[in-house]
């Protein structure tokens, strides 16, 4: 067999075939205007054919990573409403988080700390995955926060980071790579 040294145990204790296609729900979170249902409409193959503001929505889309195909949830419902049972659904239902701030809006960016602090809180005893994302990469000229700051902080938060640029497209593959490449590696080592 030439599949990878690290699959041999778990596929076989895992149920069955070892193509098994995973399922892994995660929850974008980030300040209002950050770019968030921007990323889930790429990620999920929408068009922005119409300019409304909709909210609330969740998209299931396969991506190969590594040659192993995984399945990803996005759910984009952080602004839905602003109930706190919401907010708490959300904190406790991600298998991984992404947690956008734009790079031209120092508040989201502090926004974002505040919502890396609540996540821990929320789950204090689990190692979940969580990638920093600094959007809007493309507006150099109203940058307000250097990839610098950004990749600091993500070390402070113990967290991966990644600046995209939803306009250009830039990076947005990645990221979602990344975090099934994230989740991956927390799941293998659970199994040991
Ligand atoms: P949300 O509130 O976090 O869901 O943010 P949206 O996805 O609705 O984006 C808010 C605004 O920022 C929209 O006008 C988007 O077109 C714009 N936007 C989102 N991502 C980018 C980006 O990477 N670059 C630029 N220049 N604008 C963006
Ligand atoms: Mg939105």
């Amino acid at each position: 067999r030439d599949s990878c040294v690290s699959d041999s145990s778990d596929s076989v204790i895992s149920s069955g075939s070892d193509a098994e296609n995973q399922l892994y729900k995660v929850v974008l979170l980030g300040e209002h205007g950050v770019g968030k249902s921007s990323l889930a409409r790429i990620f999920g193959g929408v068009e922005e054919a119409h300019d409304s503001e909709e909210t609330g929505n969740t998209y299931d889309r396969s991506v190969m990573v590594d040659e192993e195909e995984a399945s990803i949830l996005l759910y984009d419902v952080w602004e839905q409403d602003n109930s706190p049972w919401l907010k708490e659904q959300c904190m406790k239902m991600g298998d991984a988080y992404i947690i956008v701030y734009s790079v031209t809006d120092k508040s989201s960016f502090e926004k974002a700390s505040e919502l890396r602090i609540q996540l821990r809180r929320a789950r204090q005893s689990e190692n979940i995955p969580i990638i920093l994302v600094g959007n809007k990469s493309d507006l150099v000229r109203s940058r307000e926060v250097s990839k610098d700051e950004g990749s600091a902080c993500a070390v402070v938060f113990d967290c991966k980071f990644i600046e995209t640029s939803a306009s250009l497209h830039h990076n947005v593959l990645d990221l979602f790579q990344g975090i099934v490449r994230q989740v991956r590696l927390r799941r293998d080592t659970k199994e040991e």
